[in-house]
């Protein structure tokens, strides 16, 4: 159990920046004389030499108190000289040994050394040290990969404790100090102690260490895995002769985005997606998409922009060029414009032009975009009911596209262009979002700057863009878009109007577009306007339009089979072009009836007469409607129903007709369902005609909402019904005597035909429409006075 001492004298070497374990092999190399010197001695005597640690690598000669007191007593196995002065010794470790005496420090250091044995024997406790520090060594090995697992096995071998600390110790990568601490641990349960200590903290810090190493070594791996993967694809492609073409267009894609100058995060993004797109292969489905995007994105106009031209009288000119007429449209556009130039802002309302079809909305709106010299896209609103169509669908869908707005800028191919939103009051919506919301954010200045298509995924700066919208009437046009805009009424055209526009505008534009020169074809007057008559109904010009160009075929199709060498089109000759006439707007009766009454209507596409005809018969008082009517339109019927009962004597209607008479109220179809209150006072004078079997004056036609008590209130669209009932060729129009400050906007030509009186009272209709007999108006007197008159009257017409 003793460590068993002895003095033995022997030549020593301090080493630098090394130690030696006992059963440890060590080669090194000696330069230094003095060493070489206690080497030759070593080897003369029994080869032993004392081999301890320098506290200081760098001195050269150290003295006697520049090294560490306790080292390894080792034997030298062999020597080998090197080029120089210099010798390469293998030495192995023998046995602990500690300084006693330093005999002698030259020629070299010669001491007198004190050895230890190391106690051999195994109790419970130093079992215990070694397999901890067996344990902890294996986890050692495990970790850092500075020692061979093979070693392990050797280790586990070992019966003796000094010796499996020494071996294990001379394996660790450990500092100078450490190891001095384990060489001076002479005795072996402390060295095992201090080894274990040792290993332990080893350990923690190598697993930190590789914590550390395995993080920075998986991003090493994926970007090597990436370039592998890479390279191999890119073989692969190359032995599908894939290779050049995608290469090619990667780089034509990359020299495109960076042309283009994205903000960062953008440019980012294509970027990434640029590079997965390297990665796939051509053939692969996700490529397809990805390619898309890219291109999508490329092919947009970030930049591109047209200078605005802002000339007034240009602006002027181009408007008078491309219209007839609209005077005061064309004023608004010209004012709307000079405020704009004015402001320099984009931030103005948006225009919105309202009217009938084929009045020249979209026309005007192309104009306004030739004026500026900008590029125009027009998009149909009508019947969108789904957001995506607005905002496009996300890439995840199969066969995802963006929306139909950055789809117009990019075929525009400017940032700027003029935008017509068209029939902005046909936008409704569904579960599949809510495009009205959609579109507020596209008008919205404030938003439009950032907006973001669901497949581009990346905002596009909209605020450039010049927007303009369209409808047919204002009453569906949800109200948070209809604050956004200025609203500019295009209304319907006089007769006199369409032969105009037609004469100097259409046929011109029809006979070029169907290759005929200006003198094989001519139109006249009178043929125009028997078209207008009879051969379209509508506020607008466009079906007048598409006749006009048929005419313009048919008289090609002649001249080039030789059938004649020019054509002039009269109205004697038109049926031949245009076939049977389809509309007659000889609408009014032959003579005047009783229960049927002219109205005027004002639809989505213009005025339109309507005749209203009512029948009596024994019954309980029911009011039946039937025909074309909504839901307004009835319970103003209901509101007549209600009215006559109170003034039912007057017209000598019997009293109790309502609990003995049914009334049926038509409204004959027409193509365009109509409601609103505006025949309101129709429906009554009809109703009372029927009840009162009186006549109705068929030159007469009205309009206007009645109440309970019989006052007469005003409507919409008065200029577009008077056009309508000159067409059919009225001669009188009743109307709201609320609705007087419109009469301005009748044109001068219906005024010469038609007389115009304003009412206050259903009194008043009835006196202006209901005829005696002998054609001459009943004439009424006041309810409050004589009650007799009119019902002697009627009475006794009602006998007849
Ligand atoms: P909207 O957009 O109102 O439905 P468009 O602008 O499409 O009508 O007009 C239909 C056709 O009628 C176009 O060819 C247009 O040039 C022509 N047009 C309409 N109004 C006029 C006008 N005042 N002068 C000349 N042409 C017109």
């Amino acid at each position: 159990m003793e460590n068993e001492n002895k003095i033995v004298n022997m030549p020593l070497i301090p080493l630098r920046g090394l130690s030696i374990f006992p059963y440890m092999v060590l080669h090194f190399d000696v330069g230094r004389k003095k060493s070489i010197k206690a080497l030759e001695a070593a080897m003369a005597k029994d080869q032993r030499i004392f081999l301890t640690t320098q506290f200081d690598i760098d001195i050269d000669s150290p003295g006697q108190s520049d090294f560490y007191k306790v080292g390894t007593v080792c034997k030298i196995k062999q020597m080998l000289k090197l080029p120089g002065d210099a010798i390469r010794v293998l030495v192995e470790g023998i046995q602990r040994a500690e300084v006693d005496t330093i005999v002698e420090e030259t020629p070299y250091f010669r001491v007198d050394v004190k050895t230890y044995t190391d106690d051999t024997t195994v109790d419970r406790e130093s079992r215990a040290l070694m397999r901890s520090c067996i344990g902890a060594f294996e986890k050692y090995i495990g970790i850092s990969n500075r020692v061979s697992p093979d070693v392990i096995l050797s280790v586990t071998a070992i019966e003796e404790p000094g010796r499996l600390a020494d071996i294990i110790a001379a394996q660790l990568t450990l500092k100078t100090e450490q190891k001095q601490e384990l060489i001076e641990a002479v005795e072996v349960k402390e060295r095992l102690e201090r080894l274990l200590k040792l290993l332990l903290t080893e350990v923690e810090i190598l697993e930190v260490e590789k914590n550390i190493n395995d993080k920075v070594k998986s991003q090493i791996n994926k970007s090597q895995k990436e370039y592998y993967l890479r390279e191999q694809i890119k073989a692969i492609r190359d032995e599908l002769g894939e290779e050049d073409a995608q290469e090619d267009e990667i780089e034509d894609m990359r020299k495109r985005l960076k042309k283009l100058k994205l903000p960062k995060k953008i440019d980012k993004k294509v970027s990434s997606e640029i590079d997965r797109y390297a990665r796939l292969s051509l053939s692969s489905a996700e490529s397809g998409v990805i390619r898309n995007y890219v291109t999508w994105i490329l092919d947009l106009p970030w930049r591109k922009e047209t200078k605005d031209e802002i000339d007034l009288n240009k602006a002027q000119s181009y408007l008078d060029e491309d219209h007839y007429g609209l005077e005061t449209v064309k004023e608004r556009v010209i004012e709307y414009l000079a405020v704009r130039d004015l402001t320099k802002s984009m931030k103005g309302p948006i225009i919105c032009l309202v009217g009938p079809p084929g009045v020249g909305k979209t026309s005007i709106a192309k104009s306004i975009a030739r004026s500026l010299g900008r590029e125009f896209v027009r998009m149909s609103l009508g019947g969108v009911r789904d957001e995506a169509e607005i905002r496009g669908h996300r890439r995840t869908y199969i066969g995802a596209i963006p929306g139909r707005i950055v789809n117009g800028i990019k075929e525009a191919g400017t940032k700027n262009p003029v935008f017509l939103f068209d029939e902005i009051d046909k936008l409704s919506s569904d579960f599949r979002g809510d495009p009205a919301s959609a579109l507020l954010e596209v008008l919205d200045p404030e938003q439009n700057k950032e907006f973001t298509d669901h497949y581009l995924e990346v905002p596009f700066d909209l605020s450039k863009v010049l927007f303009i919208t369209t409808a047919n009437t204002l009453s569906t046009i949800p109200r948070p878009l209809l604050d956004r805009m200025e609203v500019i009424e295009v209304s319907g055209y006089t007769e006199f109007e369409k032969l105009n526009i037609a004469r100097r505008y259409l046929v011109p534009k029809k006979v070029a577009e169907h290759g005929l020169k200006k003198a094989q074809l001519s139109i006249s007057d009178e043929a125009i306007l028997e078209v207008v008559r009879k051969y379209t109904r509508e506020s607008g010009v466009r079906e007048l339009e598409r006749k006009l160009a048929d005419v313009c075929r048919k008289a090609a199709v002649r001249i080039s089979k030789g059938e004649a060498k020019s054509v002039r089109i009269t109205d004697k000759n038109i049926e031949k072009y245009l076939g049977k006439s389809r509309y007659h707007y000889d609408l009014i009766a032959e003579t005047d009836q009783i229960g049927i009454v002219t109205g005027l209507a004002w639809t989505a596409v213009g005025g339109d007469t309507l005749s209203i005809e009512v029948n009596t018969m024994k019954g309980k008082g029911k009011l039946q409607l039937t025909g074309q009517l909504g839901d307004v339109m009835k319970e103003s019927a209901q509101a007549g129903f209600s009215f006559i009962r109170t003034i039912a004597s007057e017209y000598g209607i019997p009293e109790d007709f309502y609990e003995t008479t049914d009334i049926h109220v038509h409204i004959p179809e027409g193509a365009i369902p109509k409601d609103g209150p505006s025949a309101g006072i129709t429906m009554a004078t009809a109703m009372i005609s029927a009840l009162a079997q009186v006549p109705v004056d068929r030159f007469v036609a009205m309009t206007g909402e009645i109440t309970l008590r019989g006052r007469v209130l005003p409507i919409g669209g008065f200029k577009e019904k008077s056009l309508a009932a000159k067409r059919a060729g009225i001669k009188k129009i009743l109307f709201p005597h609320d609705n007087i400050k419109d009469l301005e906007d009748i044109p001068e030509t219906v005024k010469k035909e038609i007389e115009f009186i304003p009412v206050k009272t259903m009194d008043e209709v009835l006196s202006h429409a209901l005829m005696k007999p002998g054609k001459t108006p009943v004439k009424r007197t006041r309810r409050t006075k004589a009650e007799e008159a009119p019902k002697t009257d009627a009475g006794e017409r009602h006998e007849d």
